[in-house]
C-alpha cells in the first residue's frame, strides 16, 4: 500500500499534464498516514507549500494543527491532500480544467487508502467533489456519495482572518472525530444528504 501511495507521489512530483507545472517551485504530493481512516482535502498548495513540497504547513496549516491537536489527533495520524497538487500563481482559485486533469490523483488516493470518511475542508474541494457552494451553510454535515461518506468544514485559511470561525472549525473536527469513533464501533452515523437518494 505504501508503495502504491509512493507511485503516484512521484508521478506527482514530475507531472506535467497541466499549466501549473510551469509556474510552480515544487509539486506538492499528499502527506501523512495511508492507514488512516479520514483524509483531509484541500484546495491548492500555497506559497510555502510550493517551496518545500509539503501540504499545509504555512499558516492555513498551522490553524488545521491546532485544529487537529484539540481533539487529539496528531497530524502524522491523517492523511492530508489537495484538489489540485501545484501552486496556482498568486493563489488564484485553480481552474475548472486544472481540477480535473489532476483529478486522477485524488481518485488514486482515495482508491489506496480507502478513507472511512472524506474531510473537505472549504469551497473548492466541496465544488470539486460534491458539486456543492457555500460551504459555510452546510460544514458540520455528513454527506454520502456512491458509498463514500464525506464530512463538509471550512478551510482553515478562513479562520487566519476570522477569529469567530477558529471555533468553528475545532468544534467541526471535534465532531468528525466523534463520528469516526463510532463508525468504527459499528454505530449508525447520520447521514445528513445523501446524494444516491
Ligand atoms: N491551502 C490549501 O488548500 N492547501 C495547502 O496545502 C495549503 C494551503
Ligand atoms: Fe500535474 Fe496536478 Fe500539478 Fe497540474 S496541478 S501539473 S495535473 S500534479
Amino acid at each position: 500500500m505504501s508503495d502504491s501511495i509512493g507511485v503516484i507521489r512521484q508521478e506527482v512530483i514530475e507531472c506535467t499534464k497541466c499549466e501549473l507545472s510551469k509556474t510552480r517551485i515544487k509539486s506538492v504530493p499528499g502527506k501523512g498516514n495511508f492507514k488512516s481512516h479520514v483524509i483531509f482535502v484541500g484546495e491548492a498548495p500555497g506559497k510555502n507549500e510550493d517551496l518545500n513540497g509539503e501540504p499545509f504547513i504555512g499558516i492555513a496549516g498551522k490553524k488545521l494543527s491546532m485544529a487537529l491537536e484539540e481533539a487529539g489527533i496528531s497530524r502524522e495520524d491523517v492523511y492530508i491532500t489537495n484538489i489540485v497538487k501545484c501552486r496556482p500563481p498568486k493563489n488564484r482559485v485553480p481552474s475548472a480544467t486544472e481540477r480535473s486533469t489532476c483529478q486522477d490523483y485524488l481518485k488514486q488516493e482515495i482508491s489506496i487508502i480507502k478513507p472511512k470518511i472524506i474531510c473537505i475542508l472549504g469551497n473548492t474541494a466541496f465544488n470539486s467533489l460534491l458539486g456543492g457552494s457555500e460551504i459555510i451553510k452546510h460544514r458540520g454535515r455528513v454527506v454520502k456519495k456512491d458509498g463514500q461518506m464525506y464530512f463538509l468544514t471550512i478551510h482553515p485559511a478562513a479562520t487566519i482572518y476570522n477569529q469567530e470561525l477558529i471555533m468553528v472549525l475545532k468544534n467541526d473536527i471535534a465532531k468528525l472525530f466523534r463520528i469516526i469513533t463510532e463508525i468504527k464501533e459499528g454505530k449508525d452515523i447520520v447521514i445528513d444528504f445523501d446524494y444516491t437518494d
